[in-house]
């Protein structure tokens, strides 16, 4: 089979197309023929070693395809099936060997493309708006990256949950786009200093959660736009790792929480994985949330793919397809 496979880590062009013997599912495993794959800047995090995999590795961490074979003892999927999947390293290729309990079933109105969308950046914008920081109607949030992938569903389902959601871009188009998709207001924070823009757009309160996956560049100033005893959401790095935090600051900000999840530790296991896709992939079939993907690339481009992402280039979804 081709995959997408890295040898050293590096930049894009650590990303190369090859030959690769197509994976054998083990007992407790399936094998998917993927028909969409989806691109998430964790796979940037892997390609560059931030995050730590063995060489040679094939990345990517999400797709959707349709059921090859499976290995002694799989009872959630047989061959055949339709389904998605996220959280499971190695989607970047034609075929992928994924622990059975960690696919869905694809509901037959949702495309592969769809599928591969909506996993990994649908279940962390459903965690975070409903089990981190659970939003409730009178809530007001800001969403860091309000056009990015997280950044888009983040806004439509903290909506959908009744809270004001103050949204941040890097070019207007961004924030037009993130307007249209339920922002209530968008700080362009190239521009302006978005502490001192919550601050005028909250009547001086702060806002109750910050949802911050930009990281390095972006921390300091979302602590100071909470309201005391706010939560500060650390969720990504895009602009790099946040340095060491004293707790007293925490403390001299107002009592604050910090907290710094991921999406392994909310979708632990069969049940929460289930009730975290089965909300998400309905709200999409029901028409109450919404994908971009516009940004598709052959997989033979996943290096072209990295380099736009990375300078911001895209919106919403980035798609692979095999
Ligand atoms: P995005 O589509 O959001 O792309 C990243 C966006 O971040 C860019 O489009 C850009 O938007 C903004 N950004 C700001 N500064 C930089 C910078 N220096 N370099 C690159 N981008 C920058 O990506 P994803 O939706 O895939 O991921 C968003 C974040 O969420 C990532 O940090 C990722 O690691 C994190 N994440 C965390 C998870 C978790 O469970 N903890 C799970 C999934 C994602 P703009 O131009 O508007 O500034």
């Amino acid at each position: 089979m081709k995959a997408i496979r890295i040898h050293q880590t590096g930049g894009p062009e650590a990303l190369r197309y090859e030959d690769a013997p197509t994976p054998q599912p083990a007992a407790g495993e399936a094998l998917v023929r993927l028909r969409a794959i989806g691109v998430n800047f964790i796979d940037v995090y892997f390609r560059t070693g931030l995050y730590k995999a063995d060489p040679p590795f094939t990345p990517g961490m999400e797709g959707a395809g349709v059921v090859e074979a499976t290995g002694s003892g799989v009872t959630h999927v047989k061959p055949g099936d339709r389904v998605a999947y996220a959280m499971c390293r190695g989607s970047y290729a034609e075929y992928a060997c994924v622990p059975a309990w960690q696919l869905v079933p694809l509901p037959g109105e949702l495309s592969f493309e769809q599928g591969a969308a909506a996993m990994l950046q649908g279940m962390t914008a459903h965690y975070l708006a409903r089990a981190t920081y659970e939003l409730r109607p009178g809530d007001t949030c800001l969403v860091h990256a309000a056009a990015g992938g997280v950044g888009l569903l983040l806004v439509q389902i903290a909506k959908i949950c009744g809270a004001r959601v103050i949204g941040t871009a890097g070019t207007a188009q961004k924030a037009a786009l993130a307007k249209s998709f339920g922002a209530d207001e968008v700080i362009l924070y190239n521009e302006q200093d978005f502490a001192s823009e919550v601050r005028r757009l909250t009547g001086g309160a702060g806002v109750d959660v910050v949802y911050d996956s930009v990281g390095a560049a972006t921390f300091e100033k979302s602590v100071e736009s909470l309201r005391p005893r706010g939560m500060m959401v650390s969720y990504g790095n895009a602009s790099g790792a946040v340095p060491p935090v004293a707790p007293l600051l925490l403390s001299q900000k107002g009592s604050l929480f910090l907290t710094r999840p991921t999406l392994a530790h909310y979708c632990a296991g069969r049940d929460e994985l289930e009730m975290r896709s089965g909300e998400v992939l309905g709200w999409i079939a029901e028409g109450r949330l919404r994908l971009t993907m516009e940004n598709s690339y052959a997989l033979a481009d996943a290096a072209q793919a990295h380099r736009d992402l990375e300078a911001r280039k895209t919106v919403g979804k980035v798609l692979l397809k095999p």
